[in-house]
């Protein structure tokens, strides 16, 4: 059949707007995504999710730590905590943000769910990583509490996840589905756990990496860490950037 210069034309403009369209796979690999990862106190996000925050800002994607307070604890300040965070974020090439509560007070009314959603709101993140909600400490369960609620009234815009820290001492039956291999970026994610020098970081980051090395089993890698994604979330957005 003969094929006049018209059809050709046209075949040819749908060949190549089929080309320009990335593929879903294509636009999130190579999409700059926002991510931020909360913690109860400094440091929860660095020993959680150290290594998957290193790995994601190595890809140039913008990472910002939100901690629910500044973590000074008598006899530590608030002056001494937030310079071992600056430089935990340092290493990690992440921003970080303050949600302004208190160490150990976390409140969780109508006030603080809208002053944390706002916070949320500003970054405009694609993907937040937050506290298991069986925890045993308080200002990790409050932690879960406001950002699932910000979630929840922001229409799930973003993939929302949580993280494991400090297993039996603090998350407890955690259950997770995601599994990001972090071998290599383990020793970035050490580093910026031992700039909370003040937290006793021998104690806990042998704590952590013994889960790290049981995930790392599960998973078929080194060190892993293991995420749980909301179901409602938009995509398994992680696991697409960083299988
Ligand atoms: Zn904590």
């Amino acid at each position: 059949m003969a094929i006049t210069r018209r059809q050709m034309v046209s075949g040819a403009a749908i060949a190549a707007a089929v080309a320009a369209v990335p593929s879903r796979a294509q636009d999130t690999a190579t999409k700059k995504q926002k991510i931020v990862v909360c913690g109860g106190h400094p440091g929860d996000p660095e020993y959680g999710c150290g290594g998957t925050i290193a790995r994601l800002t190595a890809l140039g994607h913008e990472v910002t730590l939100l901690y629910l307070n500044e973590g000074d604890w008598p006899p530590t300040s608030a002056a001494e905590r937030l310079e071992e965070a600056r430089k935990a974020c340092e290493i990690l090439k992440a921003k970080r943000l303050y949600a302004g509560q208190k160490n150990g007070h976390a409140i969780v009314d109508e006030e603080h769910y809208e002053a944390y959603r706002k916070v949320l709101e500003q970054v405009n993140p694609d993907i937040v990583l937050t506290h298991w909600p069986i925890d045993n400490h308080r200002d990790h369960r409050a932690c879960w509490n406001l950002t699932y609620d910000a979630w929840l009234q922001g229409k799930k815009k973003f993939a929302l996840y949580a993280y494991e820290v400090s297993d039996g001492e603090d998350t407890q039956q955690y259950s997770p589905a995601t599994y990001i291999d972090i071998s290599s970026t383990e020793a970035v994610k050490r580093a910026a756990c031992y700039a909370h020098a003040s937290q006793t970081p021998d104690r806990y980051y042998a704590m952590q990496d013994q889960v790290a090395a049981f995930r790392g089993i599960e998973s078929g890698s080194q060190r892993a860490e293991a995420f749980f994604m909301l179901r409602g979330s938009p995509s398994d957005l992680l696991a697409g950037i960083l299988r």
